[in-house]
């Protein structure tokens, strides 16, 4: 990692503020791992003097929280407007149905066929559009206000929290997915605890994050962490922190998969131009059988960029 020398790693511990006690388990020492850019919005956008540190207690890192953006950011526009994204419940789709076959995937083999499914965080609800069929009955958490017409027009049961959904669906739901939220959240605990009182006994949980030991940051440990580490997300995880946060809620992690969403040219272009490339090919490096090896050798080391994790809660 890239610390500044104005800290020491290994003696400093931080407790302020901007490192309040860790809202997964509780303790109440960080150990600096980054300090330096983050990345604010879309690659070019960034915001200096940020201190990333990690829980002595349960190993999540965290953003200081001078640096991450407010939760407000979420129920309205403008965090798909600092994303560079489409704000509107069509555009939301171009752009994202066609990222769903990877959320299918993890799914495989388990069924919703008849089953009480919910989607915590579920945007405009692409991946809700493509299970619901299937499903028994669908509960949509999402603040974002411009979704919200769109979803319950579509016929899902419409929440803006999972604390909203409690009241009815309490105890009932037998799978619940939530993509790319956990990351965000002012307090995973609680998050992953309310999800928790939402699902039925033996119900599972399927939650998906950047994963903090992807490949890049070991093999740039200067230039990548100011893009992996951003203003919209507090926390960051490894496989071990998530399902550390798991048990804290009382759930039992019993499957755990990584998915490399780029080919290898991503990875060569971000050591050869020190920049995000995106799924641009490399000429002579654009093949799909050798992109395939790339990515499963990358899930089966744990090195890959996403992780996805389930839990079930115990029957009794
Ligand atoms: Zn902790």
């Amino acid at each position: 990692m890239s610390i500044a020398p104005a800290f020491d790693a290994s003696t400093t511990s931080l407790h302020s503020e901007a490192f309040p006690d860790c809202a997964v388990c509780g303790a109440q020492g960080w150990i600096p791992v980054y300090q330096g850019a983050v990345r604010d919005g879309a690659f070019g956008n960034s915001r200096s003097g940020a201190v990333v540190a990690e829980c002595v207690g349960c190993g999540v890192q965290r953003l200081d929280e001078a640096s991450c953006q407010d939760d407000a950011v979420y129920t309205d526009a403008a965090y798909r407007e600092l994303l560079g994204e489409a704000i509107d419940t069509k555009g939301f789709h171009a752009a994202h149905d066609p990222l769903q076959l990877e959320r299918l995937n993890v799914v495989n083999p388990m069924t919703l066929r008849d089953k009480v499914i919910a989607d915590i965080g579920c945007a405009a609800g692409s991946f809700l559009d493509f299970v619901s069929g299937l499903a028994h009955w669908v509960v949509a958490v999402e603040p974002g206000k411009p979704y919200q017409d769109s979803l319950r027009e579509r016929g899902f049961h419409v929440y803006d929290f999972t604390a909203d959904a409690l009241e009815d669906c309490e105890g009932s739901v037998e799978h619940a997915f939530s993509f790319q939220v956990i990351e965000h959240v002012a307090a995973p605990g609680a998050f992953m605890s309310e999800i928790a009182a939402l699902l039925a006994p033996g119900g599972r949980v399927t939650i998906s994050t950047p994963n903090r030991d992807d490949l890049l940051m070991s093999l740039l440990p200067e230039d990548y962490p100011p893009f992996f580490y951003r203003t919209v997300h507090r926390w960051y995880f490894c496989a071990d922190s998530l399902s550390r946060c798991g048990r804290a809620a009382g759930l039992i992690p019993v499957e755990t998969r990584f998915v490399h969403r780029f080919g290898v040219a991503n990875t060569l272009r971000w050591l050869r131009e020190r920049r995000p490339g995106g799924r641009d090919p490399l000429p002579g490096l654009d093949d799909r059988a050798l992109d395939s090896v790339w990515r499963d050798t990358l899930a089966r080391e744990g090195t890959a960029d996403t992780i996805y994790m389930t839990f079930e809660k115990p029957a009794n």
